[in-house]
This record gives C-alpha cells, sequence and structure tokens, in this order.
C-alpha cells in the first residue's frame, strides 16, 4: 500500500531521486498549475467551479467586474499543494481563502501575488505566486479523495479512493489503512458500471450523489486517458449542501514521452512555473537535479548509484546537499554545466563525483571535471570515484591535471574521504 502512494504523491527521498533521476531514459513529469489542470478538467466535463484567474495585471477590474458570486474562493496558484495550511514569507497566513465581498478578492491577490508561499510540499523558502485562482465558492458537507496513478507494480492505471479527503493521503494511509481502497484499472476499457458504484459507496457518497459520483470517475478516467497523465489527483473530490460531487483540488502530471502528441498540454508549462530554478537549468541541459539539505554536492550517473552514493555518505555520518544525474551520454560541456550547477549552492562544502562508466566513457567525466574545475576556479574539496570503461586513461587526466583532486578506490573509500573533507 505505502510504496504505491508513494509512487502517487513522490514524497520520499529515495523515490523523488528514483523518479527523476531515471537515467537510461530521461524521465520528467510535467506538473501544470491548478488552473490549468482545471481547465482541461472541464473540456471533459467534468464538474468544476466556474473561475477566472487574475495575474495583478489591470485586466484583473475587468474579469472580476463580469464575475458576479456569493462568495468568492482565492487561491494561490503554485505547483504544490498543502497551500491551505501554508503562510507567505510576508506573515500572511494560508494559500486558500473565501470571501463574500468582491473588492476583498483584490485584496487578498495582492496579499498572495509577489510573495512566496510556504507549504509542507514546497522548498523551505517556499514558492513565488505568479498567479491566483478566483472560483465560486460552493458549500462543501464533505470532502473525498481520488486518484488515477500510473503503477509499475500493476503495470498500468490504479484508482486510489479515501472517504477521508481534504488531508494528507499518507497520513490516511499510515493511520487509517482501511479508509483506502484502490482499485487497478483497465487502459483499454470504460471502468465497469458496478466498479465505479463501488467506489462511489466506499467513497460513502448516498442516494443520487452515487450516480454522479460514479460519472465524474468516469470522466476523469477520460481524461487522465486523452492527455497521457501519468496522475490526476483530485483532493478534495468534494459533496456540496445541494448535492453536487465537485473537483475542488486538482493535480495533473503528464508523461514527458508523450510530449510530441501533446504540444497544447505542454506549451502551458513555462520553465519559470518549476520549483526549483536549479531543476530548471538542469532539466535544459538534459541534466537531472535533486536538492537535499545536507553539504556534500554529488555527482552521479543513473538513479541506482545515486541511491548508493546517498546511503554510503549517510553511513559515513555525512548528509548530501544534491544530487546531479548526468545521465548516459553525458558531453564535458555537461560536465562543466553540472559542476556549475551542483556548486551554485552555497551550502555545498564539498564535491562527491562517483561514476561507473558504462555507456560514459571515464575520460570524458575526467576531462570534464578538469576544464570545470579551472574554468569555476573550484574551491571546494572535489573528490572522485570512476570505474569502468576507460577508467585508466581517466585517472591518468585527472593525474596530470596537478589539481587537487582526490581520487577514490571505491564508493565506501569515497564517502570517507568527502565527509573527512568537511572538517
Ligand atoms: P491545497 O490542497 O493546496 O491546500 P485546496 O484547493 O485543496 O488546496 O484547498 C484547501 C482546502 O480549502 C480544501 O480542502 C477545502 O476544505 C477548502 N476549500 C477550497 N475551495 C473551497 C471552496 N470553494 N469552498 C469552500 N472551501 C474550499
Ligand atoms: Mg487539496
Amino acid at each position: 500500500m505505502l510504496p504505491l502512494l508513494r509512487a502517487a504523491t513522490g514524497f520520499s527521498p529515495a523515490m523523488r531521486i528514483f523518479q527523476k533521476t531515471s537515467s537510461l531514459q530521461q524521465i520528467r513529469n510535467l506538473n501544470l498549475l491548478e488552473c490549468n489542470s482545471k481547465e482541461l478538467l472541464e473540456k471533459y466535463g467534468v464538474a468544476i467551479q466556474e473561475f477566472k484567474v487574475l495575474d495583478n495585471s489591470s485586466k484583473d477590474d475587468q474579469l472580476l467586474n463580469q464575475f458576479d458570486c456569493p462568495e468568492y474562493v482565492v487561491k494561490a496558484q503554485i505547483l504544490a499543494g498543502g497551500r491551505g495550511k501554508g503562510a507567505f514569507d510576508s506573515g500572511f497566513k494560508g494559500g486558500v481563502h473565501l470571501t463574500k465581498k468582491k473588492e476583498e478578492v483584490l485584496s487578498l491577490t495582492k496579499q498572495m501575488i509577489g510573495h512566496r508561499l510556504i507549504t509542507k510540499q514546497t522548498p523551505k523558502s517556499g514558492i513565488l505566486v505568479k498567479k491566483v485562482m478566483v472560483a465560486r465558492s460552493v458549500n462543501i458537507t464533505r470532502e473525498t479523495y481520488l486518484s488515477i496513478v500510473l503503477d509499475r507494480e500493476h503495470n498500468g492505471p490504479v484508482l486510489i479512493a479515501s472517504p477521508a479527503g481534504g488531508m494528507d493521503i499518507e497520513a490516511v494511509a499510515e493511520k487509517t489503512p482501511e479508509k483506502i481502497k484502490t482499485v487497478p484499472l483497465d487502459l483499454d476499457k470504460p471502468i465497469p458500471q458496478n466498479v465505479l458504484t463501488d467506489i462511489a459507496k466506499f467513497l460513502e457518497f448516498k442516494g443520487e450523489c452515487v450516480a454522479r459520483a460514479a460519472g465524474e470517475i468516469q470522466k476523469l478516467f477520460d481524461l487522465f486517458k486523452a492527455v497521457d497523465a501519468t496522475q490526476i489527483e483530485i483532493n478534495p473530490l468534494a459533496e456540496t449542501d445541494t448535492g453536487e460531487v465537485i473537483s475542488v483540488d486538482a493535480k495533473l502530471n503528464f508523461d514527458d514521452n508523450a510530449e510530441y502528441r501533446q504540444k497544447e498540454i505542454f506549451a502551458l508549462h513555462t520553465a519559470e512555473e518549476d520549483t526549483d530554478p536549479r531543476e530548471v537549468e538542469a532539466a535544459q541541459n538534459n541534466l537531472n537535479y535533486v536538492a537535499m539539505d545536507g553539504n556534500i554536492g554529488c555527482l552521479v550517473n543513473g538513479a541506482g548509484l545515486a541511491m548508493a552514493t546517498m546511503d554510503i555518505i549517510k553511513l559515513n555520518g555525512g548528509e548530501p546537499a544534491n544530487f546531479l544525474d548526468v545521465g548516459g551520454g553525458v558531453k564535458e560541456n555537461q560536465v562543466l554545466k553540472a559542476f556549475q550547477i551542483v556548486t551554485s549552492d552555497p551550502k555545498v562544502k564539498a564535491i562527491l563525483v562517483n561514476v561507473f562508466g558504462g555507456i560514459v566513457n571515464c575520460a570524458t567525466i575526467a576531462n570534464g571535471v578538469v576544464a570545470a574545475s579551472k574554468t569555476l576556479n573550484l574551491q571546494v574539496p572535489l573528490i572522485v570515484r570512476l570505474e569502468g570503461t576507460n577508467v585508466d586513461a581517466a585517472r591518468k587526466i585527472l593525474k596530470d591535471s596537478g589539481l587537487a583532486i582526490q581520487t577514490a578506490v571505491d564508493l565506501d573509500d569515497a564517502a570517507h574521504k568527502a565527509v573527512a573533507a568537511l572538517h
């Protein structure tokens, strides 16, 4: 159960590395803001609240003038959840607010846009808010959870449902696993009616709401298939006081390999909306970057090696600051770029290069490492462990460089030297 939910929510650091550094094929999953996700939901007939998107421009007034609601919900748009319970760097609390007054919508918007929102799912410094969604508020009587994720174990999509919605689903899985139901789905067929009804009832919908919820779930699955999603998460899928079933919050991820047939969706994504600018820079150079909290910068090739490196650094009493996976077909100039990204984090007090040359030629890495050390005038200790294709030539390049590069015989030695170099 939990590994599946981890795959769905992607919280554990090891899982993040695994997801982000799969290097044989550079897999990245496109994220969309809630407002963009909701546009897709609407297109597929899924019930959502009517909304406008404000960006602090002169058009905001006009948009609001044409939008009369008894009550509004104002939501900061960032690529992370937990907004409701989040806080801004200004001290202003909450990324989700309700108000009955139209004039208050703009003042709430001004307190959000241009400020960084910090939630359980953002980096510690938060994410800059550039857009705000203003939606017609509904009176929620009950919040349920529904997601559909592509799951490797099942080799296909799996639906995850819980009547305990609106909260952190990992906590629900841990404390009350009986409140979570997982159902493998068949990509080639609609969900059978009896299965839909079972899910709706498990979500504790009653009376007419059972058929309504079933209909919404089927439409969400249609959307999932049509847009090549890897994940659709609706939290909450809410019931209202008038008996409607509405997707109040939506998070969609997409398979990057489907970009060629989902051009419109991918065009919605602007690099600047990504959470960490270093991730964006890495992606632009065909590298994978994962930020962590420690002080050893790590340059590796492959997800497996990234995880092994993390474990061994920890065993030796250190903490990785980040991982930069250079992947298989790495070129010398990408190694330089990788070093620039790794060292741009002021927390980095030592760098560990751990590369196993299979497809990668160790000499390419060695030349890249030497060039980067010189170009960047590297000031922190550098420990290099290379193994595999052309390793002897690589060792000679490092030695002949005359630079203070420490070489290591194996991974344990490398991690030991990296941790020792901090003191
Ligand atoms: P996040 O998951 O990022 O915190 P949500 O969109 O799920 O953002 O909003 C957080 C909570 O705010 C919801 O679980 C719900 O309780 C409340 N909320 C959101 N939209 C509305 C609305 N239109 N009316 C009433 N409450 C809402
Ligand atoms: Mg939510």
